[in-house]
């Protein structure tokens, strides 16, 4: 599924497919912050750097933006991280979402800076 597919699906069809889509789709609000497409950002839950899951969703992570990768794109490499190509950490748009090694994560940070 791409992301405009996400979008264009029926909330009821999504809930039916799978209710950690429906969780984070409920969660979201589609903001342009100046990447290419407008990021789907995550509601604020208390944690400075990244949106978190709930315990009882942590299935594929902690950080909302992993599960959503996960989910998406299908298994993660072990051992790589998931870097926001928008730079922002509560986007959990699957476009924005690229799976690198630390190394490259560690770079494309200190490039930033
Ligand atoms: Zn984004």
């Amino acid at each position: 599924m791409t992301a405009d597919e996400i979008m264009n699906t029926k909330v009821s069809e999504l809930l039916k497919q799978d209710t950690i889509w429906f969780y984070l789709l409920n969660r979201i609000g589609v903001e342009d912050k100046g990447y290419i497409t407008p990021c789907w950002l995550m509601e604020y839950n208390g944690d400075s750097e990244y949106a978190l899951m709930p315990n009882s969703r942590r299935k594929f992570g902690s950080r909302a933006h992993q599960v959503a990768y996960h989910i998406w794109k299908g298994e993660r490499v072990q051992g790589c991280q998931i870097h926001h190509l928008c730079g922002q950490t509560y986007c959990i748009n699957p476009d924005h979402l690229e799976e690198v090694t630390p190394t490259q994560h560690a770079k494309y940070r200190q490039s930033r800076t």
